[in-house]
């Protein structure tokens, strides 16, 4: 067996190479670097809390110039070290480093940060959400949407770390091509504002504007996709976007014999529905959007410079919060964002409750460590001397 750890000699052999050879979720497994003698240890259930930090302030604790960043980042990453706080990585943190210059160094920090849990992917969320919103929507429940952690966490996160090692690469990807779309994203977005400026829609009508935006976009991408495969074109079936699949598969919930006008009809009633308002990440998302909407109305960034320089990340921002926010116990957002979902149109915290930090609520955040580290039990202490031995 291979010994990570060594504590002493074996009581089988004598050999002085015995120890932890790993962490497997619920206990720790130790053997002898010679014979086979192995032991399991038991440790006891976790319940760590789920923390995001936003990109904006993941890439200010990177660079490191920031004090308050720094010290914030130390204790994060201490608490996640004795398994009081897990801070999944998503995949827009993927996607958003690979626009950094020093994208290595940047992936490799919320990697290690992140201790190698993974949320689900972002489109995974946004598919999930619907299609088990489809299905409350065709049985009768009520509008509401229960949130549930695992909906969104690709693996179980409430477990004993293991030994990890940071392997840092990233996913293949045209990084210019990004950085372009995605600038080119923000320009589109300060080119709706002098019409914006000019409309007296109120608030509610705006977030029914955004969610048949949405609608749109879903059943357009379906009905592109069937089209062309009605007509033979298979290589829709690898080259559509992957918007096209929500439609398809909500079918597969529906009658076979149904017919296809019939059967998009419900799809899209479906969409016109609180049940689908109600989805987290279509709620949020629909909300920011009404709301920046407002505030551009209500006189804010009027200087166009200025307004790219602050809303550069707004849609990844927005995603980051709309996506994940929902699923975890705290959230830590760039300082816009964080001022945006608090807004009594969207107010992320009392909706999910999910608490929100940002730099100008530092203290909110030490206090929450603090309390966090108070609640150590002494069985989880000794469990931690168990599992990770000095
Ligand atoms: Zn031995």
């Amino acid at each position: 067996m291979l010994i990570a750890k060594v504590l002493g000699d074996c009581p089988a052999c004598g050999y002085g190479r015995f120890g932890n050879a790993g962490v497997m979720a619920d206990h720790v497994l130790r053997g002898c670097g010679r014979c086979k003698h192995s032991e399991q240890v038991w440790l006891p259930p976790l319940r760590k809390k789920v923390l995001y930090l936003d990109q904006p302030f993941f890439s200010g604790a990177f660079r490191g110039g920031d004090p308050r960043y720094v010290e914030l980042a130390e204790r994060i990453q201490h608490a996640a070290s004795v398994q009081l706080l897990t801070i999944p990585r998503s995949s827009i943190h993927d996607w958003e480093t690979r626009l950094w210059s020093r994208g290595n160094e940047l992936l490799e920090f919320i990697k290690r940060t992140s201790r190698g849990h993974t949320f689900e992917r972002a489109y995974n969320i946004e598919l999930r959400q619907i299609i088990r919103g489809f299905r409350r929507w065709l049985s009768g429940d009520d509008a509401t949407y229960p949130v549930e952690q695992r909906g969104a966490l690709t693996q179980r996160v409430h477990v004993w770390d293991d030994y990890f090692f940071v392997d840092v690469h990233h996913e293949p990807g045209d990084t210019e091509l990004q950085r372009q779309l995605k600038q080119q994203s923000t320009e589109r977005l300060l080119d709706l504002f002098d019409g914006w400026r000019q409309s007296d829609e109120p608030f509610e009508q705006s977030v029914a504007g955004e969610l048949a935006g949405a609608k749109r976009l879903y059943v357009d991408a379906f009905l592109t996709y069937f089209t062309r495969v009605g007509r033979g074109d298979f290589s829709a079936l690898f080259d559509s976007p992957i918007n096209s699949r929500v439609v398809e598969q909500m079918r597969h919930f529906l009658p076979e014999e149904m017919p296809f006008h019939d059967m998009l009809r419900r799809c899209e009633n479906f969409f016109d529905s609180e049940h689908f308002a109600n989805l987290p990440y279509q709620y949020l998302r629909s909300r920011a959007f009404a709301t920046l909407r407002g505030m551009v109305r209500n006189g804010a960034y009027i200087n166009r410079e200025r307004a790219r320089a602050k809303l550069g990340g707004f849609y990844s921002d927005v995603d980051h919060a709309a996506f994940y926010g929902p699923y975890c116990d705290a959230i830590a957002l760039d300082q816009p964002m964080a001022e945006l979902m608090e807004k009594p149109g969207i107010a992320l915290a009392e909706k999910f409750n999910v608490r929100v930090f940002s730099l100008n609520h530092l203290d909110d955040f030490h206090e929450w460590l603090d309390d966090l580290e108070a609640s150590m039990t002494d069985e989880h202490r000794q469990a931690l001397n168990i599992a990770y031995p000095p």
